[in-house]
């Protein structure tokens, strides 16, 4: 998408060649309207897959995955995160490892918004090492509900995520692909 390209390379900050900060419309303040458009695209990729439920990891997913929830007229499920490991009955529950805070966290879903009658369509900010992606399809499929793809806003196809999906059956589509970074330079592939 030229117009996210576009604005990457203007305000977004590649901190070193692993990092990039999108704070000023992404992750901090956000650019209502890019991100309006961005939602309208990931829905238009994965319109006829029958997709009931979107789903994203807080917080930085939420946005990007409620424009696409508002574009498919679905429902959009925020699968939570909580410090400790406190069981719960009620909850699907599952230990997943943060790139960006090095910690562990475990992610949540109430059993009662999700069933094995949905299909689901997962959005998310980057897409890095596919850790979180990972963890988050391994709990939505603790339901037995099917996962329709994963569509993210930026991919750093340097890193593995793509290929650790992809080997899992998923399906991945981004938006932006940062092929190359370092400090001050970003370098695009083909989408
Ligand atoms: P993964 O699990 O694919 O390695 O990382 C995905 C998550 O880590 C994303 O949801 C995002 O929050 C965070 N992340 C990974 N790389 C970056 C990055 O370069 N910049 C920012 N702002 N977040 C990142």
């Amino acid at each position: 998408m030229k117009l996210l390209e576009e604005k990457i390379k203007n305000d977004g900050i590649a901190v070193n060649e692993h990092i990039l900060k999108v704070d000023s419309f992404i992750n901090h303040q956000v650019d209502p309207i890019l991100m309006q458009e961005m939602g309208k695209n990931i829905a238009e990729h994965f319109r006829n897959k029958g997709i009931t439920k979107v789903a994203t990891i807080e917080s930085s997913g939420i946005s990007p995955a409620l424009t696409t929830s508002i574009a498919l007229k679905v429902p959009m499920l925020i699968l939570k995160k909580q410090p400790s490991k406190i069981l719960n009955q009620d909850l699907y529950q599952t230990v997943v490892t943060s790139f960006t805070k090095e910690t562990n966290y475990e992610l949540t879903l109430s059993k009662k918004y999700i069933s094995e009658e949905d299909h689901v369509l997962l959005v998310d900010d980057f897409l890095a090492n596919g850790e979180s992606a990972t963890a988050a399809i391994r709990l939505i499929r603790m339901s037995h509900a099917t996962i329709a793809g994963l569509g993210v806003l930026i991919e750093k196809s340097f890193q593995p995520g793509r290929e650790k999906l992809n080997a899992q059956g998923i399906e991945v589509f981004a938006l932006a692909r940062i092929t190359k970074m370092s400090e001050n330079y970003i370098e695009f592939g083909p989408s």
